[in-house]
């Protein structure tokens, strides 16, 4: 145990060690060492650039062995320590949902970070990348090889793969086919969870009837019948219902539902307090006084910051919040105005104070909604700045919750187009080009600056033509003197598209708490939905319950079963040491 200890203590002290050290912002770089006379060569480039930064990274700490050896130390203990399964019951779930958080996006959003603090950033640990548990997730929709939103969230939140734009249906709907999902609706983990008596909660920065929170309670063919106005005539006459109605109407008795998307609720007749802007419903119901008439007590509804602040978990039973028209704005155009609508890190805080007093446990998803919107515009600042307020909402699920008795489960629905790339320094700014003067054209043809961050495809495809004379010449724009890390920038694509679209490859899962270790390998994303109703017995899976489980284990201790692990870690090599003599001999 001294041991464990000692190297735990060890691997803190390094952490403490690399945060002090990197108080010195890489901004501080003598830039004209850019301009160092080289051929275009790789080896040559990195070269210069070792030069170029040599009086801010890498640190001394880094150009000591010691110091990585110690770090992997470090590690091993720990996932040493995580031989010791966390076999209990959840009684809390959180699934966190970064819509369109692929992993370049992880990565580069957590470099961006790290350069907010200061620090180079690249060594920076997310709250996300601090859970010890990962897989991988195939997020396909059963007829799209790169997926939609509606379609993925119903594979994590019911447990079934379907068409692509469907919502809570299983793969016998037809998209925007209202009859053919009669009798086909899909359960979701909500409606299982408070089915066992769990309190549930929704929080998301985009409108509450969006893809990914509307697979938690809704069953539609179709996912923009978010309103009755966008009902089809084929859906009208086959009863479907649209669904801000059956959020309210029809769907379970979910208690924190917190997000944008008032329009959905309110008559055509309604202005918005904030904006003036009317609601979309033709059937002028007021779906928010609704709410409110059928929670009676300590029910309460906010639309701004201000009341948003003022609302006591203690006293309130059901929350909802609906504080834009549309979706929540962007973390980038935030302003300090102290009435602004509230962070996701504070309605997560909120969400789980008022939820956690059911003694029975509850379930909350939260969705950083507008990761994706910032993708689809190409604004790589917006997508990365919500990526690293998400990462904060992880934060404070992680501070308030115990692994020993709640499931922590953070995943994207599908990628994006995004890429990182180039030769670029490290600590290098995010939102950086990779610039070249002509001198050292390193290996662009164009001999004009790129940005680090690209897209696939979108709006930012960007050509100029030129005219030298007869000559004319197409080639893209020079960003030379653009400001690239700005919040309305859109990133170059190499394909022009309006809205830069979804990206098709695996996206990561990172979990922690009862069950966690379930999330290993290439799984298909459906298979989400199940670990996290078999840790919490949910639906079909009570028999993870009905085993005598006894009282919680307490984790985070290595006890006497990590340490039976080190015995086997020796004794494993001494006997492939004897195999493997025997083998040489034969
Ligand atoms: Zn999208």
């Amino acid at each position: 145990m001294a041991t464990v200890h000692m190297i735990a203590g060890l691997f803190f002290f390094t952490l403490a060690f690399i945060a002090t050290s990197f108080g010195k912002p890489a901004a501080d770089r003598d830039d004209e060492s850019y301009d160092v006379d080289h051929s275009g060569q790789l080896w040559q480039t990195r070269a210069r650039r070792a030069h170029a930064q040599s009086r801010t990274v890498p640190t001394d700490q880094e150009r000591t062995p010691d110091y990585w050896t110690n770090m992997a130390r470090a590690s091993i203990d720990e996932a040493l320590r995580l031989q010791t399964l966390n076999t209990n019951v959840a009684k809390n779930v959180v699934l966190f949902l970064g819509d369109g958080m692929g992993v370049s996006t992880v990565t580069t959003a957590r470099i961006l970070k790290g350069q907010k603090a200061g620090n180079p950033g690249e060594e920076t640990v997310l709250a996300m990348d601090s859970l010890p548990y990962t897989a991988m997730s195939k997020t396909y929709n059963i007829d799209a090889q790169v997926p939609d939103s509606a379609g993925t969230a119903t594979a994590f939140l019911c447990g079934v793969k379907a068409e692509a734009g469907v919502i809570g249906v299983d793969g016998r709907t037809r998209y925007g086919n209202c009859s053919s999902s009669k009798g086909h609706e899909a359960e979701s983990i909500i409606v299982h969870a408070e089915r066992a008596g769990k309190s549930t909660g929704i929080v998301t920065t985009a409108r509450v009837t969006h893809a990914t929170p509307a697979a938690a309670y809704a069953h539609s063919a179709a996912r923009g019948w978010e309103a009755d106005s966008d009902l089809t005539a084929e859906a009208r006459e086959n009863n479907c219902t649209d669904i801000a109605y059956q959020l309210v109407e029809e769907a379970p008795d979910i208690e924190v539902i917190l997000g944008g998307g008032s329009r959905m609720f309110k008559p055509r007749s309604w202005a918005d307090p904030e904006t003036g802007g009317s609601g979309d419903r033709n059937d002028g119901v007021d779906l928010v006084q609704r709410w409110q008439d059928r929670k009676t007590g300590r029910s309460r509804y906010v639309w701004n910051g201000t009341d948003f602040r003022d609302v006591d978990p203690e006293s309130t039973d059901y929350l909802l919040g609906l504080f834009e028209r549309s979706h929540m704005k962007y973390t980038a155009d935030r302003t300090d105005d102290p009435a602004e609508e509230p962070t996701i890190a504070d309605m997560t805080r909120k969400a789980i104070e008022i939820l956690r007093k059911n003694d029975n446990g509850f379930f909350l998803l939260v969705e950083g909604g507008r990761i994706d919107h910032g993708h689809h515009a190409s604004k790589a600042v917006k997508a990365l700045e919500d990526t690293v307020a998400f990462d904060d909402a992880v934060q404070v699920a992680k501070d308030m919750l115990d692994t020993s008795d709640s499931l922590v489960v953070v995943t994207a629905d599908h990628s994006h187009t995004l890429t990182f790339a180039g030769y670029p320094d490290r600590g290098h700014p995010i939102f950086g080009q990779n610039v070249y003067t002509s001198s050292t054209p390193d290996n662009t043809w164009d001999e004009l600056p790129y940005t680090t961050l690209l897209y696939g495809n979108g709006p930012g495809y960007a050509l100029v033509e030129t005219t030298n004379g007869n000559d004319t010449q197409v080639t893209r724009q020079n960003i030379t003197d653009v400001d690239t890390a700005d919040k309305e920038y859109e990133q170059q694509s190499a394909a022009p598209l309006r809205s830069e679209t979804h990206g098709g490859e695996d996206v990561i899962i990172m979990a922690d708490g009862p069950m966690a270790h379930l999330f290993h390998g290439v799984q298909e994303q459906h298979y989400i939905a199940h670990v996290m109703m078999y840790a919490a017995c949910l639906g079909e899976y009570t028999e993870h319950c009905d085993k005598p489980i006894g009282t919680p284990k307490p984790v985070g201790d290595a006890g006497p079963a990590a340490r039976g692990s080190y015995y086997t870690v020796a004794l494993t090599t001494v006997l492939s040491g004897l195999l493997m003599m025997a083998a040489t001999r034969l």
